[in-house]
C-alpha cells in the first residue's frame, strides 16, 4: 500500500513543501516503501512560525474551558480512529497492531488529561512583607513551543506535548520523527476536524531534522523547545536553546534496571519482565536493560523467562496473533547485534533467540542472555531491542550501587515483598519513575521524566502542564488598612 500524503500541516492549512521534493517511508517488517511525504525545508518552517505567532495572543485569551473542549473533542475522535491510526502506526514503526491500539488510547489519554488539567492552573495569594501591599501569582502560556519526537511511540510522544502545551495557551510546532511522519500527520488531521483555530498547531516532516530544526532554535519567538529522543541530540538542542535562552523539557534515553529480590512473586516477576523488556520490542526508553536477579531465584526466574518468551509469535505486525514486530531500521538491528555479540565476546551465553531469525525485515528474536557482567555494553547502553540480559547480585546494598552506576536516570523497576526496602529503594534509587512491583508505570495521570543525562522536565500529571506557564507574580502597593 502506497499512501501519498501530499502536504504538511502549516497553519491550518495543507501545503506542498517549498523544496518541492518528497521522501520515502518504509515498513520494517516488509522493507517496501509505503508512504512518499513531503519533505519541508526551512521556509516552511518560518511559515509554520509566523503562522503561530499571528494567532498566539488570541489563543492565549480564549477561555480554559474553550481549549479543553477542542482537546477532549480531539481524545474522542483519537479514540475512534483508533483502528485506523493503528494500522498506519504498524505500517510504519512495525509494532504489532493490537499494541499500536493500546498505544492510540494512552495517547488520547493525555489530550483528555490536559482537557481537565487546562481548567486547574490557579494562581496564589500571598502573605505580603508589608501590611498595604498584596502579593499575587498568575501563570501564563509562555507563548511558541517547538516539540520535536521520535518514532518509538509515533502517537502517544506527540499527544504528551501537544496536550499541555495547546491547554496552557500555547501554540506549537511538531517536528515528527521522519521514521514515522504517517501519525503525526494523522494526528494534525484530528485537530483540524474538531476546529482547532488555524495555525495553533502546524504538523512539518521533513527528511533531514537538524537544518529544519534550526530555523525554529535559533528564532527568540520560539520561547521553548520540548524533546523526547537520544541523549545525544538533547545535548545538542540544549546548546542551540541557549542563544535564546528557551524553556527545555528534555526526555531523554534510559539504561534500566529491573531488579529482583528472592522475597518477590517470581511469577509476577517474570510477567513484569516481559511487558518491561518487550514492549515495543524493546524499543521503549523505559525498556529494562539490566535484568538484576538476586542468587537463590536467579535459575527459577530464569527458566520461566524463557520458556514464556519461547512461545512469543514474530512477524510482521499486522498478521493475527503476532507478539514481536520488527526493529525500526537496518541500524537497530545492527546495534542489537553489537551488543549481544560484545556479551558472548565477553562470557555471556545465549539461552534463546540471539540471530535475526529472517532475511526480510529488521526482525531480531527475543532473545536471552545469563552470565552477563557490568563490564559488557549492553549494561552501559541502550539497547532498544529485545534482548533479556539477566545478571546475578548477592545483596541489596551490592545491586543497589550497581543499579545507580550509570549516567542514564530515567526508570527503574523493582519487586521485593519487603514494604520497608520499597521505600528504601524508592528513596536511594536515581531515577525519575520507579516501578515497585510494576513492569508498567506510565500514565497520564504520572509525572514522567528522568534524572541525570535521561532529562529535564515532566510530562504528564499535574506537573506537566507548568513546563508551558511562566510564573508571574504582582506586588501589588498602595492598599490602605
Ligand atoms: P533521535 O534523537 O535520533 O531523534 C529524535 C527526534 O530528533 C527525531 O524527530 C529526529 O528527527 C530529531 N533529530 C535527530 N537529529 C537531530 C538534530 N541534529 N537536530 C534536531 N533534531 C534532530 O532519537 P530516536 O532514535 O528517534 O528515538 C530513540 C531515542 O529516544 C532513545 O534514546 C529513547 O530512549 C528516547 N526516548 C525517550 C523517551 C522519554 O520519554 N525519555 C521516550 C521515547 C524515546
Amino acid at each position: 500500500m502506497i499512501t501519498k500524503m501530499s502536504h504538511l500541516f502549516i497553519g491550518g492549512d495543507w501545503c506542498e513543501a517549498s523544496t518541492g521534493e518528497y521522501f520515502d517511508v518504509l515498513n520494517p517488517a516488509t522493507e517496501e516503501v509505503i508512504a512518499r511525504v513531503p519533505d519541508a525545508g526551512s521556509v516552511d518552517m518560518r511559515m509554520a512560525i509566523d503562522a503561530a505567532l499571528a494567532v498566539q495572543k488570541s489563543w492565549a485569551s480564549t477561555t480554559a474551558a474553550q481549549r479543553s473542549k477542542i482537546l477532549l473533542s480531539a481524545a474522542n475522535l483519537m479514540r475512534d480512529r483508533a483502528e485506523h491510526l493503528a494500522q498506519i502506526m504498524t505500517l510504519e514503526e512495525g509494532k504489532p497492531v493490537l499494541e499500536a491500539k493500546g498505544e492510540v488510547t494512552y495517547a488520547a489519554s493525555f489530550l483528555e488529561w490536559f482537557a481537565e488539567e487546562a481548567k486547574r492552573v490557579y494562581g496564589e495569594i500571598i502573605p505580603a512583607n508589608a501590611p498595604d501591599k498584596r502579593i499575587l501569582i498568575i501563570k501564563r502560556p509562555l507563548g511558541l513551543a517547538l516539540a520535536i519526537t521520535p518514532w518509538n511511540f509515533p502517537a502517544a510522544m506527540i499527544t504528551r506535548k501537544v496536550g499541555p502545551a495547546l491547554a496552557a495557551g500555547c501554540t506549537m510546532i511538531v517536528k515528527p520523527s521522519e521514521l514515522t511522519p504517517l501519525t503525526a500527520l494523522e494526528i494534525a488531521k484530528i485537530f483540524e476536524e474538531v476546529g482547532l483555530p488555524k495555525g495553533v498547531l502546524s504538523v512539518l516532516v521533513g527528511k533531514d531534522p537538524a537544518p529544519l530544526v534550526k530555523v525554529a532554535m535559533d528564532d527568540f519567538n520560539v520561547r521553548k523547545v520540548t524533546f523526547t529522543g537520544s541523549t545525544s541530540v538533547g545535548k545538542l538542542l540544549m546548546k542551540q536553546s541557549a542563544d535564546t535562552m528557551k524553556r527545555i523539557s528534555f526526555e531523554l534515553g534510559g539504561q534500566a534496571p529491573f531488579i529482583v529480590f528472592d522475597d518477590a512473586d517470581i511469577n509476577s516477576a517474570v510477567e513484569n519482565a516481559i511487558i518491561a523488556k518487550m514492549r515495543s520490542m524493546g524499543e521503549s526508553c523505559v525498556a529494562a536493560n539490566r535484568i538484576y536477579v538476586q542468587r537463590a531465584v536467579l535459575e527459577q526466574f530464569t527458566s520461566k523467562l524463557v520458556s514464556k518468551l519461547a512461545e512469543f509469535r514474530i512477524g510482521n505486525g499486522l498478521e493475527d496473533g503476532v507478539q514481536v514486530g520488527p526493529l525500526i531500521e537496518p541500524a537497530a538491528v545492527e546495534k542489537v547485534e553489537l551488543h549481544v555479540a560484545d556479551a558472548t565476546k565477553k562470557g555471556a551465553k545465549v539461552i534463546l533467540g540471539g540471530s535475526r531469525g529472517t532475511n526480510v525485515g529488521y526482525f531480531y528474536l527475543p532473545t536471552v542472555l545469563t552470565n552477563v557482567t557490568d563490564s559488557m555494553l549492553i549494561t552501559q547502553e541502550e539497547t532498544f531491542g529485545p534482548v533479556a540480559a539477566v545478571i546475578p547480585f548477592d545483596t541489596e546494598e551490592e545491586v543497589l550501587e550497581r543499579a545507580n552506576n550509570t549516567h542514564h536516570g530515567l526508570a527503574a523497576y523493582y519487586f521485593t515483598k519487603d514494604i520497608g526496602r520499597v521505600f528504601r529503594l524508592a528513596e536511594k534509587l536515581q531515577f525519575g519513575i520507579l516501578g515497585a512491583n510494576d513492569g508498567l508505570p506510565s500514565t497520564a495521570q504520572a509525572p514522567f521524566g528522568g534524572v541525570k543525562e535521561s532529562g529535564l522536565g515532566r510530562e504528564g500529571g499535574h506537573h506537566g502542564i507548568d513546563e508551558y506557564l511562566d510564573v508571574k507574580y504582582v506586588s501589588l502597593g498602595g492598599i490602605s488598612s
